[in-house]
């Protein structure tokens, strides 16, 4: 059955000092599939590994179901946890076949031996792998390893399934095929599930819900979309995808919150950028941070532009071209979606989309306000 798993304020300092964990608390709910996201050192492993009862917390609370297996006093190891580990280097038994690596994983239930090798050839035919059951670890290829590590973990039938970057040693085109197995096995299993990965478009593909982790610390958690709409700060904004930063000062006196326009500070805008300011403070000096989804190409003169600018680069992606854009004072925007080839040197204007423009002050990276429609 799928459980609720909670976690409070858990910091985990290592001998020696590190500091990987630096209080995140959060719940997931039953049956839920939660990503944490976050670049190689901000403490995903260390976070799961304490989930797991693999590393002892420093301080903070764990709780599965109704079960509190870590906190001041408590530290259950991982067997008395109800959990199953998918990790990135597979982990199989290698002198046992894919079906008893995935029936070794039933013997804590007691079932008799035959019982247990015929719920392990099951899932293997729902990995795809029915036909492979009798081959070592050595015999399969990366995907298929995979695959068997996945069915391990699944055929356990446990309250939470923990998963450490399980796709990340598989080349491109299986990595995308596995995804699509992950998510649709997780979830006719119903398994509260938290996989993490440093990749955000799995993350965004994957997730229920969006966990980013930086240094230690959950720095927002809400769904792919609310993140990519509404993205907490500068660091959020950059790891989930930018076209452009572009240097900005408020211009004009505007009261917030009301509409203000923002002047680049080295060049001007053709049109201008109009955002409404969350601080009052009409003398902020930031970055626009701009997603790709919100900028379109458009006549350089027809009025609509907010930028213009000459075409640097023009690459071919099959489904259309993707345009850099050079715009004065050495900004640049990338990843312009074009129906046409578009020479270099071309000049182009840009339209920003309100709903993509996000303003973050320059001192403390957070976010003060958003692009509005004028
Ligand atoms: P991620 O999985 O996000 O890449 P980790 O949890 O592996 O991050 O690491 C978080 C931080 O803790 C890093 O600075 C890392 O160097 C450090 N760290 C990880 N494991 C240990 C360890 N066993 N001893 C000391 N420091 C560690
Ligand atoms: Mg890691």
């Amino acid at each position: 059955m799928a459980e609720r798993l909670v976690v409070e304020k858990v910091s985990k300092v290592y001998p020696g000092g590190n500091h990987a964990l630096r209080g995140p608390s959060f719940t997931v709910e039953p049956g839920t599939f939660m990503v944490l996201l976050g670049p190689s050192g901000s403490g995903k492993t260390t976070l799961l590994r304490s989930l797991a009862g693999i590393e002892r917390l420093s301080s903070g609370r764990i709780v599965i179901g109704t079960t509190v297996v870590a906190d001041g006093k408590t530290h259950l190891p991982p067997e008395r946890r109800d959990l199953a580990m998918v990790f990135q280097d597979y982990a199989l038994w290698p002198h046992l076949t894919a079906r008893d690596n995935v029936a070794f994983a039933l013997r804590r239930r007691r079932l008799a031996r035959h019982a247990a090798r015929g719920r392990a050839m099951d899932i293997l035919e729902r990995v795809g792998l029915g036909h492979l059951g009798d081959r070592f670890p050595t015999q399969l290829s990366g995907g298929e390893q995979q695959r068997v590590a996945l069915a391990r973990a699944l055929v356990a039938d446990t309250g939470l399934l923990l998963c450490d970057e399980p796709l990340s040693n598989l080349d491109a085109d299986l990595r995308e095929r596995m995804r699509v197995e992950i998510s649709s096995l997780v979830r006719e299993a119903g398994a509260t599930t938290i996989y993490i990965t440093h990749d955000q478009q799995e993350a965004f593909a994957l997730a229920d819900r969006v966990g980013l982790l930086h240094d230690g610390v959950l720095v927002q958690l809400a769904t792919p979309e609310e993140i990519y709409s509404s993205p907490a700060s500068l660091f959020v904004a950059r790891f989930t995808g930018l076209c452009a930063e572009l240097d900005v000062r408020v211009t004009g006196d505007g009261v917030a919150p009301g509409h203000v326009q923002v002047g680049p500070v080295a060049f001007s805008s053709v049109r201008p950028i109009q955002v409404r300011l969350a601080t009052g403070d009409a003398k902020e000096h930031g970055s626009l941070a701009i997603r790709p989804t919100a900028v379109r190409l458009c006549d350089p003169e027809g009025g609509s532009a907010h930028l213009v600018g000459h075409v640097a680069d023009t690459a071919f992606r099959g489904r259309h071209y993707e345009l850099v854009v050079d715009l004065p004072a050495g900004h640049r925007v990338s990843g312009v979606v074009s129906e046409r080839r578009v020479p270099r040197g071309t000049v182009v204007g840009l339209e920003l989309e309100s709903g993509g423009c996000f303003l973050f002050s320059a001192d403390r990276a957070e976010r003060v306000g958003s692009a509005v429609d004028q």
